[in-house]
């Protein structure tokens, strides 16, 4: 098919071209003298998308999932106690993740539609006098639900029961677009991956730690090899790696970190906000909901639409990307047929807003889903010029 195939869904997400230019070199030597300089700034800035001054940031070649396997392998040891929420596929398999491992899991679950229920979490934190909890997860932007969650609640509620628990933070679908602030928040495992808000192709999880989470390791008993802290810091701390690093991945890195800090981050996360906004007007005026069933929940990278009983949004997603070259999520486990997901993260702006959502506009009517023509588009056009073009000319005036 002619034409640019239109990729909405949660990541990976568009590349731009300086990020694909910057991949586009010649394999370069992995312990040559003059590395360093190029990896040492770059961990350093890093360290400013997680807002942290104290932690350190670890590159591992592995998708996201791996950030999972090395925040427990470090810091916990078989049979260590811990507490998750599970609302969302994303959230089950972390949790499914920390039972491979033989760790104690306390799963709540929760209504697929909601986040991390922090009054829960605070009565179980407060309940638990022998401090029996060694890390609260948290899946900060729940991608299989458009959820986003309260994560300083969380480390408040730590705080309110003066538990020592470690916060570990799943932000892959987060960081780089929501905002997050790991010092601030007293996070002490920040897990992403490069294929969403850094705009990067799949490959590498980006895994911040806190010197609290970095002290664990020395008790932590679970085995651990690839994913071993320790290796990375000897070999990290003049600008190498314990094995061959994916060095276009790192040179592509550098370019997406340098088109974060030059938009800057605040500003990065306002034009979520303003992008995700649109969507959510547009699916408001198609007479839609959302699967997050409250504002405090909605996302600002995904918003996950549920669609009129009796359609299959597994149907939809197929249609769009067929007869339209628009690549839509699918609903995932419990919400499978009756979600669909629009990604708007990363390298985004109005228009292509505009295309995911005259395109699923087109797709719904074309299987007979009762939405009028033009209604979820027209309301995210005056979203976007009421909030963007139509303001700066009022402003003008
Ligand atoms: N956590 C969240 C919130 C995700 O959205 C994903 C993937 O989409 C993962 C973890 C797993 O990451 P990966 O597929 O890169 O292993």
């Amino acid at each position: 098919m002619p034409g640019i195939r239109g990729l909405f869904i949660p990541g990976p997400t568009n590349v731009p071209q300086a990020v694909r230019l910057a991949m586009d070199i010649a394999m370069e030597d992995q312990r040559a003298p003059d590395l360093p300089a190029f990896t040492l700034p770059l961990f350093d800035d890093l360290k400013k998308v997680f807002k942290t001054r104290d932690g350190q940031v670890f590159l591992f070649p592995s998708s996201g999932s791996g950030g999972w396997e090395a925040a427990m392998t470090n810091t916990l040891s078989p049979g260590d106690k811990v507490l998750i929420a599970r609302f969302g596929q994303f959230s089950l398999l972390w949790a499914d993740m920390c039972v491979r491992h033989g760790l104690d899991v306390d799963v709540v679950d929760v209504l697929w539609g909601e986040g991390v229920p922090v009054e829960t979490f605070a009565e179980k934190l407060k309940a638990d006098k022998t401090h029996a909890y060694k890390a609260v997860l948290v899946t900060h932007n729940e991608t299989a639900t458009g959820v986003v969650s309260d994560v300083a609640a969380v480390r408040h509620a730590l705080n309110d029961a003066g538990h020592p628990a470690l916060l570990f933070v799943d932000a892959v679908s987060s960081l780089a677009s929501i905002d997050f602030r790991m010092d601030e928040w007293g996070v002490d495992v920040c897990v992403s991956g490069s294929q969403k808000g850094f705009m990067m192709p799949v490959g590498l999880a980006i895994v911040g730690v806190s010197q609290k989470a970095l002290a664990a390791r020395k008790t932590a008993g679970l085995r651990r090899g690839y994913f071993d802290f320790d290796e990375m810091i000897k070999a990290n701390k003049d600008g190498y790696f314990p094995y061959t690093p994916p060095t276009h991945m790192l040179r592509a890195l550098r370019a997406s970190v340098d088109i974060l800090l030059a938009e800057g981050l605040e500003n990065v996360f306002a034009r979520h906000y303003r992008l995700a906004e649109g969507v959510r007007r547009a699916v408001s005026a198609w007479g839609l909901s959302l699967c997050a069933n409250a504002p405090k929940w909605y996302s600002d990278t995904v918003s996950a639409v549920v669609i009129p009983e009796g359609f299959d949004s597994a149907a939809l997603v197929k249609h769009a990307y067929n007869r339209y070259n628009l690549s839509l999520g699918v609903g995932l486990n419990k919400v499978a047929g009756r979600v669909f997901r629009i990604g708007h993260l990363g390298d985004l702006n109005e228009i292509m807003c505009m295309m995911a959502l005259a395109g699923s506009e087109m797709a719904m009517r074309d299987l007979g889903i009762p939405v009028e023509a033009g209604s979820g588009v027209a309301a995210a056009q005056e979203y976007y010029r009421e909030t963007g073009a139509a303001a700066a000319l009022r402003k003008a005036a």
